[in-house]
């Protein structure tokens, strides 16, 4: 059994969940990247080092590291720095991401990350990557978070103002 199957990777999902990590995706830059955000992660309390890295559709790569703070609730994920550091450089489109922790097993991102990923795409593929090798995830938002709540589901906002 292969670490990625250890960890319950999913694997070729269409539509609904799409998966199967696309090849023309350079997946080495990607996680390179996370890990090099992941170092600057500040995360004295939970020493839970997290790196993202999300490749916008122009082709730029936008990095975060998780940002802990003394009053817990605070803290930022890596996943919504990298999101948040896109938006601001004008980036609205997203092709991948993955997200790099130091292990044991790859960690997805969390409930609160799912929804802000979706914000922004359903389907582009997620990949979690353990820094030990001991574990590779392959999914996609939708995978991670089926039925998400939806812009489309506010009727008063329009395809122009959400843009
Ligand atoms: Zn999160």
């Amino acid at each position: 059994m292969s670490a990625a199957e250890k960890h319950g990777s999913v694997s070729a999902a269409k539509e609904d969940g799409s998966v199967s990590a696309p090849a023309s995706i350079d997946w080495g830059a990607l996680v390179a990247a996370a890990t090099a955000a992941r170092a600057n992660a500040h995360a004295p309390y939970s020493r839970f080092l997290v790196g993202a890295a999300l490749l916008a559709d122009d082709g730029r790569v936008f990095v975060g590291a998780n940002c802990e703070n003394a009053a817990y609730p605070l803290g930022l994920c890596a996943e919504r720095g990298a999101i948040s550091a896109a938006i601001t450089a004008g980036a609205r489109r997203f092709l991948a991401c993955v997200v790099v922790t130091g292990g044991p097993g790859a960690a997805s991102p969390c409930g609160g990350c799912r929804q802000v990923l979706a914000e922004f795409g359903p389907s582009f593929p997620v990949r979690s990557v353990a820094l030990d090798g001991s574990g590779v995830l392959d999914s996609s938002v939708a995978a991670l978070l089926p039925f998400a709540f939806d812009p489309a589901q506010l009727p008063m906002i329009d395809e122009k103002r959400r843009a």
